[in-house]
């Protein structure tokens, strides 16, 4: 471990936030301190890695589409040679259509507002996809193999001795005007980035965090031969060897990261409907997406104790998210600029008045 005990920011928490977080704090200057318990099913770990600017089911874009796709391209390509390591998987997702209305509003975009992003070549349904509509390519799109970015990122932070592995306790810490003190280390700020974990954070359980547990399969199907990502209910992702990713579920109600009976059954039922060819399913994985209620991130300072932050609520869309949010945030630490107020955690002052005694 370090030498050195005073640091500029802790960052507490390794998942895709906190590890893009730190990289850029890191990149702009700032002595970075990461601390991680290293959990096997955080959400960051679980997560299929699918980004794709466009919601596929209304055939809407996602919240600020190009400026996100557009800076996570750039970034994945960076981090992929600093890391020296493979991770940004980019492959054309295929929209399977249900009917020809679907495929008429598909087109009528493809050809107008959408032209950079649907493509309006409409193909037959790959062997083994059930559909009799077609299907149509989505751009700009891919998986980001995330536990081999984390695990790089991990050896990256370890070869400079940045790294704590351990669980962080917020009541350890001593806070004054100036500086946040843990154990025997000495920072200006703290943030933290602890995605589904972040519900129980004592300074920032005002803000509406919720956990929604989400559930992915692997199997492998012989015959398939698929080298695009197949986006029907489920979304079935190539990762080689005959082997898919389908997922995922969204359960509001469990708080575990467990496999459930019924999750398995679910993308079962699902896959009957999407696919002709029989298949073994090798793994199950499970784990807890960091959602908020108005579907906008949370990001920025507590009112009261100043260098004491956070940056979380990535919901389900962490990998396009991360890079662009963690842009904007370092700005502002850096610069003084304002964040978005849609993701600026000042929206909900109210809240955090409500919770004071
Ligand atoms: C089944 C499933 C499928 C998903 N699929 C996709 C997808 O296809 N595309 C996509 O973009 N997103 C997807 N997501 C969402 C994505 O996983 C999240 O948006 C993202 O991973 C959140 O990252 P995070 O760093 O905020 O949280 P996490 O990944 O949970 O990271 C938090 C980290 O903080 C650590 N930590 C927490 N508290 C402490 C503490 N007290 N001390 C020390 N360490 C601590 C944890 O160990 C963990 O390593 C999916 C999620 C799930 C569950």
């Amino acid at each position: 471990m370090t030498n050195s005990t005073s640091f500029d920011i802790l960052i507490v928490g390794q998942g895709i936030a906190g590890t893009i977080l730190s990289y850029k704090l890191k990149k702009a200057g700032y002595s970075i301190l990461v601390v991680d318990e290293s959990k096997k099913d955080s959400a960051s770990k679980v997560a299929a890695g699918l980004y794709n600017p466009v919601v596929l089911k209304r055939f809407s874009k996602i919240w600020k589409a190009d400026e996100l796709s557009e800076t996570a391209t750039t970034f994945y390509k960076e981090f992929e040679s600093v890391l020296k390591e493979q991770f940004d998987i980019q492959s054309p997702v295929h929209r399977v259509f249900h009917n020809d209305d679907e495929k008429k509003k598909w087109l009528e975009l493809a050809n107008t507002d959408y032209k950079d992003h649907l493509s309006a070549n409409i193909n037959s349904t790959p062997n083994g996809i059930i559909g009799e509509h077609g299907v149509a390519k989505v751009y700009n799109t891919g998986w980001l193999d995330t536990e081999t970015m984390l695990s790089a990122y991990r050896t990256y932070l370890k070869a400079n001795h940045i790294l704590i592995e351990e669980a962080f306790d917020p009541n350890e810490l001593e806070l004054t005007d100036e500086s946040v003190k843990w154990k025997d280390y000495t920072f200006k700020k703290l943030i933290f980035c602890q995605g589904p974990d972040g519900l129980t954070n004592p300074y920032f359980n005002y803000l509406p965090l919720k956990q929604t547990k989400g559930e992915l399969i692997t199997i492998k199907c012989e015959g398939l031969n698929l080298n695009h990502i197949i986006k029907g209910d489920p979304f079935i992702i190539p990762i080689g060897n005959d082997l898919y990713r389908v997922g995922a579920t969204f359960n509001w109600i469990e708080k575990d990261t467990a496999p459930s009976e019924e999750g398995l059954q679910e993308l079962k039922d699902k896959l009957k409907k999407l696919l002709s060819l029989p298949y073994t399913v090798i793994e199950r994985r499970a784990g807890l997406r960091p959602t908020v209620k108005d579907r906008r991130a949370l990001i920025g300072f507590h009112p009261n104790y100043k260098n004491i932050g956070i940056f979380n609520g990535m919901g389900t869309r962490g990998v396009l998210l991360a890079p662009y949010l963690a842009n904007m945030f370092v700005d502002s630490i850096k610069n003084g600029t304002e964040l978005n107020t849609e993701v600026d955690i000042k929206r909900y002052q109210e809240e955090f008045r409500a919770s004071l005694p």
